[in-house]
């Protein structure tokens, strides 16, 4: 293969083709036409699916597949982006993938464009240099991870096994690394749910809180009762689970007069411990806790829970922690930190890592990657795909 720095690699042409077309959430943009003529030419079978409704506008998702029997193996991603914010303040064109000093300059450079290209260049590899061999590759992409999340991997996962598609073992290629590739790979991630609670009481003059109920000592008490009542020490693979009171509001601007109502928005980060109902039950024994008489309290969940989840370490979790080895130089730790990927919604048919870049420069203005890096991971994930069948 090629030296590490070439910028002639098939992964690198791709990823300039990808980051040249603005596929701001939901916008196509004409980015999934670039990987699906690519990966037709390599041989893979592509379809393309559309999926609306549901409270969110509509999403255009690919599936890809190569091989008919023996063990399957998924990858998968997203060629969304986040905005680019103002332009005027990025030192190259947001959309230019400009080449300078061995750096690719763009946004989705890091997230996720530069794994989407590594994988797909790196099934191609194989492909080609394996043309024989048993086994499945497949890979699904969306074009809606920054953004609602409802229309592409979830119901694209949903879809493939409708159509019969059974996976070993997937690898999400969202950046993973904290520091220098390959020093993490994720094994699992931490659930999350937001809330807001309610609180009403009885409007008055402040001379005369008698005649009224103040909701403002009950948000404070529940804002303390929420912050301080600990859900868990932690599991074997996660730290302790934790809720973070991220805004209180009552919006009154007079200072002698007792408002009516108030709100309190919170966001839970919870592991292996918790699900969905589980969670639920607990906020809702906190807001027993500062019921008063004449003050109503309630809440309301905001968006869907995201589930926590795990992949056991196994062979193929090894296959691909050895790959990252004998590339990257750096013996990787199964982590879980960090926010929730699309690694949920695949984790619900097999088991599932992500391995990827350092996620340096993503979302910032002047998002860029260097070549270098984009072309070990491909060699990553070429060397994972030849130990995996
Ligand atoms: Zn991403």
């Amino acid at each position: 293969m090629t030296v590490d720095s070439d910028a002639e690699t098939p992964a690198i042409k791709l990823l300039c083709d990808l980051i040249r077309c603005p596929s701001v959430t939901p916008v196509e943009a004409g980015v999934l036409d670039r990987v699906e003529a690519f990966l037709t030419q390599c041989g893979f079978t592509c379809t393309r699916v559309v999926f609306d409704g549901d409270g969110s506008y509509a999403v255009d998702n690919l599936f890809a597949t190569v091989g008919t029997r023996g063990r399957h193996i998924l990858f998968g991603g997203h060629t969304d982006v986040v905005p680019e914010g103002n332009r005027e303040h990025w030192t190259h064109g947001p959309f230019s993938a400009e080449i300078l000093d061995g750096t690719i300059w763009g946004r989705g450079a890091v997230d996720m464009k530069s794994g989407v290209a590594a994988f797909c260049a790196a099934a191609a590899h194989h492909i080609q240099s394996n043309p024989e061999q048993d086994g499945i590759i497949s890979l699904a992409i969306t074009n809606d991870e920054e953004a609602d999340s409802i229309n592409g991997t979830k119901k694209l996962m949903e879809w493939a096994k409708e159509q019969g598609h059974r996976f070993d073992f997937a690898i999400v290629g969202e950046p993973s690394s904290a520091h220098i590739l390959g020093d993490n790979i994720k094994i699992g991630r931490r659930g999350t749910i937001s809330g807001i609670v309610h609180v009403k009481g009885k409007q008055g003059h402040s001379a005369y809180p008698y005649r009224a109920k103040n909701p403002v000592p009950v948000l404070a008490r529940l804002a303390t009762i929420l912050s301080e009542t600990k859900l868990d020490d932690g599991s074997k693979h996660f730290e302790a689970s934790n809720l973070e009171v991220t805004s209180i509001d009552v919006e009154n601007k007079a200072t002698n007069v007792i408002p009516a109502e108030g709100r309190l928005n919170f966001n839970i980060r919870f592991n292996d411990h918790w699900d969905g109902d589980k969670i639920r039950n607990w906020i809702e024994q906190r807001l027993v806790e500062v019921t008063t008489e004449g003050v109503e309290v309630s809440w309301r969940q905001i968006a869907a829970v995201a589930q926590c989840f795990i992949s056991p370490v196994s062979k193929d979790i090894n296959i691909v922690r050895n790959a990252v080895e004998k590339i990257s130089g750096q013996n990787p730790e199964l982590a879980t930190f960090g926010g929730t990927s699309d690694a949920r919604f695949i984790a619900n048919y097999c088991p599932v890592v992500e391995c990827g870049l350092v996620g340096k420069t993503m979302h910032e203005v002047d998002e860029r990657v260097e070549i270098e890096q984009v072309n070990k991971l491909t060699r990553i994930y070429f060397e994972t795909l030849k130990n995996f069948f």
